[in-house]
């Protein structure tokens, strides 16, 4: 199909880290191969990234959902890790280490610091994070336009029980609930500091309004597609797109398949089930944001439980094992979405 015919010629997808850039790279192969319905090779993907999770760490701005996409589509990643660059080394965190300063159980790599550092010194010198983004993709070529969610400064805490605190909880980075804290204590309350007051990012309300179709990928619904939805204006800018606004289950058979979704979603009372997940996200014709909701074959009774909250609903696979599963669930979801336009069913 050319594309003058392609009537997708924009997606844009609202990400986490590792879930997110994953089903993008599905997504991506899907468009050059053809796979996807109304799309093609040239069809433009925008990434809203999540960048609640970023935090500074000895003196260095990490931001591990935009660098996860980053290397991921631009081939830099560590493809058994999931995170941080391949052929990595651990130079800098064994020194800092043997220097005792904390916090010690972050994965800082050698490679991987170069990135940190690059972004420090632009923030630094004055340069907002999406320019920072804009920068840093310029040697990565991730083929998407990446966008962090906002340029604002927004951080995900956890708040834990701690019997030795007066208050009895104890609040966490997000980062050191997940990896110190392996997010093994139940999190009691999830908090995304700032998120009020943040400014939605150069690009990103345009991106939702001038979408032809609006994916949620497999992302963790709280701590990435939830704080991306929590920036002022961002519902709204959903609410109101022409595009039909289509997302894919991260809870296939009840549970999480990597993450701690199912840590997150317990904190905010929703059921752990891709149905639950569904109507937490709700039917934009209801107040909530999506039209669609895929989910795994192996949930087909969840199905229901989707339509009877007004989502047009599908079970196909939904486990991410390569490139090619992983376009044909994007290929899907995007013609799931445009089978709510062809029938009037949402709108
Ligand atoms: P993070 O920022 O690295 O946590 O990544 P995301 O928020 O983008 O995605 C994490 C979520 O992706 C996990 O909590 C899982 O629920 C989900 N996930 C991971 N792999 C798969 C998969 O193969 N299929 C589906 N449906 N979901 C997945
Ligand atoms: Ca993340």
């Amino acid at each position: 199909m050319s594309s003058e015919n392609a009537v997708v010629r924009r997606v844009t997808v609202l990400s986490g880290g590792m879930g997110g850039a994953r089903f993008l790279q599905g997504l991506r192969h899907g468009l050059r191969t053809g796979l996807v319905p109304g799309a093609d090779e040239d069809t433009e993907i925008t990434v809203v990234a999540n960048t609640a999770d970023d935090i500074w760490v000895h003196g260095l701005k990490v931001c591990p959902d935009l660098d996860t996409v980053m290397y991921t589509l631009g081939d830099g990643i560590d493809p058994v890790r999931g995170w941080g660059r391949r052929e990595e080394t651990w130079s800098v965190k064994n020194e800092l280490a043997a220097y005792g300063v904390e916090p010690t159980w972050f994965g800082l790599g050698d490679r991987d610091v170069a990135t940190h550092l690059v972004r420090t010194q632009m923030l630094d010198a004055g340069y907002p994070l999406s320019a920072v983004t804009e920068a840093l993709c310029r040697r990565w070529q991730p083929g998407v336009r990446l966008l962090p969610m906002t340029d604002d400064r927004v951080e995900t805490h956890v708040a834990v029980a701690d019997p030795d605190s007066p208050s009895g909880r104890r609040v966490v980075h997000f980062q050191e609930y997940w990896i110190r804290m392996r997010a093994e204590v139940p999190a009691e309350t999830v908090v995304a500091v700032g998120i009020g007051d943040a400014t939605p990012g150069p690009g990103v309300l345009e991106a939702i309004a001038e979408a032809d179709v609006v994916i949620l990928p497999p992302s963790n619904p709280v701590v990435s597609v939830g704080t991306i939805l929590g920036v002022p204006g961002v519902r709204r800018a959903l609410a109101d797109t022409a595009a039909p606004v289509v997302g894919l289950s991260p809870i296939v058979g009840g549970t999480h398949v990597r993450g701690m979704a199912h840590q997150m979603l317990t904190s905010i009372g929703v059921e752990v089930s891709a149905g639950a997940v569904g109507a937490h996200y709700g039917a934009r014709s209801n107040g909530g944001v999506l039209d669609a909701w895929l989910v795994d074959e192996r949930d087909a009774d969840q199905v229901e439980v989707a339509t009877s909250v007004g989502l047009r609903s599908r079970a196909v696979p939904l486990m991410m094992t390569d490139e090619d599963a992983t376009a044909r669930m994007a290929a899907t979801a995007v013609e799931l979405a445009l089978a709510t336009r062809s029938d009037g069913a949402a709108g």
